[in-house]
């Protein structure tokens, strides 16, 4: 059945569209956006003061399967990803077993075909097992559909497989997604190091534990012209490395997770696991770098890193829990609340941030209303007041620290391939 969405403002930066308009779906692509569109039989979705945008692009996110079913499925992680406004998501490879095969990338491939309501590109090992030794089947995955390669959460510490990757990734044309921790430095760490480490005797995670290896990666992306990406960027020295990077032409891009640019380490909770990620919680000046180099366009995308883990797993003692929070539901009300409501960014640069931004990255070919394209959309509201509560998460875990918050702005409807798959119940 072709929708109509009334009335809404359309904001499409792909085609510098920022107006109120109609937008026609037939088929599963977008038919026409303009004023005043009809279509016999059509179903109509108001948008009267609500913004109208393409799909937002979640690049980084984990949904655990195969392997991990009881924290995430592709299923339940796609519902996640649609009642937070994203149409599609890019998901890591740590799974069981690792996603360092066309098999495995073409079983993700599958089970999303018939199980989730979003779309889903599965991201390949950068090495076997992730294990950071030998190459995995780099030319295969692509072949399957692997759009990025990525030993995300254990990052390649060895430079010479390092570059021979970044060659590798080069010739098939696949951006290489660094997590930018140096184990050696970061060893054993569980928090930020700094002030609020040593108040709470807690082991620290340096900032140069990232630093060093965004600056190692930076060479190597010079020397091999690789298209190179550093994940949830989250200190103010990568930030000044890759902006300097940026500006001598190199191919070089890195997101910002909404925990970042949201939560500093002096604002977390004592001892509360659903503050424990990596990279960790930096110092309030951290913070601030990130927003800044997000209002100053050093950051391509905002992406969630949801990280799933089960009950039983994050109710331990803080320093044995699992590094890593769920994301996906709140992070359009997070931007919109932490970064455009103050006046860090406008709204279009949001939008941006979760379209076009990512999409150069990944290369979808979604993240925009233009004629003809994949009717991938997302109807949000900057005004709707909303509480999140993680008992009635669409995920299967419940490891988020925003439970309980109240948002000013949140996602209305999501539709993909011309489907609505979710909307905000009417209270
Ligand atoms: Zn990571």
């Amino acid at each position: 059945m072709p929708i109509v969405i009334k009335n809404g403002r359309v904001i499409d930066p792909a085609s510098q569209t920022d107006r109120v308009a109609d937008v026609l779906i037939v088929d599963g692509r977008i038919a026409g956006v303009a004023p005043n569109l009809a279509s016999p039989r059509a179903e109509i979705l108001d948008a009267t003061g609500m913004i109208v945008a393409p799909g937002f692009v979640d690049m980084h996110v984990h949904l655990r399967e195969p392997g991990f079913e009881h924290a995430e499925t592709i299923e339940s992680g796609a519902r996640a990803a649609a009642a937070g406004g994203f149409t599609s998501v890019c998901c890591m490879p740590n799974t069981k077993p690792v996603n360092d095969s066309a098999m495995v990338t073409s079983y993700i491939v599958e089970r999303a075909r018939h199980m989730a309501v979003v779309n889903v590109f599965p991201i390949g090992a950068i090495t076997k097992g992730s294990a950071g030794e030998e190459l995995s089947a780099i030319g295969a995955m692509k072949a399957a559909g692997a759009v990025a390669i990525s030993d995300d959460g254990l990052p390649v510490m060895n430079a010479r497989v390092m570059r021979r990757a970044m060659e590798f990734a080069r010739s098939y044309d696949l951006p290489v997604i660094q997590h930018c921790e140096d184990l050696n430095l970061s060893a054993g760490g569980d928090m930020h190091e700094g002030v609020q480490s040593v108040r709470w005797g807690l082991r620290g995670i340096p900032a140069a534990s990232e630093d060093v290896m965004v600056a190692r990666d930076l060479v190597l992306a010079q020397l091999t012209g690789a298209r190179y990406h550093v994940a949830h960027i989250s200190t103010r020295n990568a930030v000044a490395m890759v902006d300097h990077a940026r500006r001598h032409g190199l191919p070089v891009t890195c997101e910002a997770t909404p925990h970042h640019f949201a939560l500093s380490d002096d604002r977390m909770a004592a001892y509360d696991s659903n503050y424990k990620m990596k990279p960790p919680l930096r110092s309030s000046c951290h913070r601030a770098a990130i927003v800044e180099a997000i209002a100053a366009g050093t950051v391509s995308a905002i992406a969630t890193d949801h990280a799933p883990h089960p009950g039983s797993e994050k109710m331990q003692e803080f320093e044995r829990c699992p590094f890593g929070i769920i994301g996906l539901e709140t992070a359009l009300s997070l931007a919109i609340e932490e970064l455009v409501a103050p006046g860090k960014i406008s709204l279009n640069r949001m939008v941006e941030l979760f379209t076009t931004g990512p999409d150069a990255v990944v290369r979808l070919g979604r993240g925009t209303l233009a004629p003809g394209a994949v009717a991938d959309v997302t109807v949000f509201s900057t005004e709707v007041s909303w509480t999140y509560d993680v008992n009635q998460s669409n995920s299967r875990s419940r490891n988020s620290p925003f439970d309980g918050k109240t948002f000013r702005g949140g996602p209305m409807a999501t539709i993909v391939n011309g489907e609505i798959v979710w909307r905000r119940d009417r209270a």
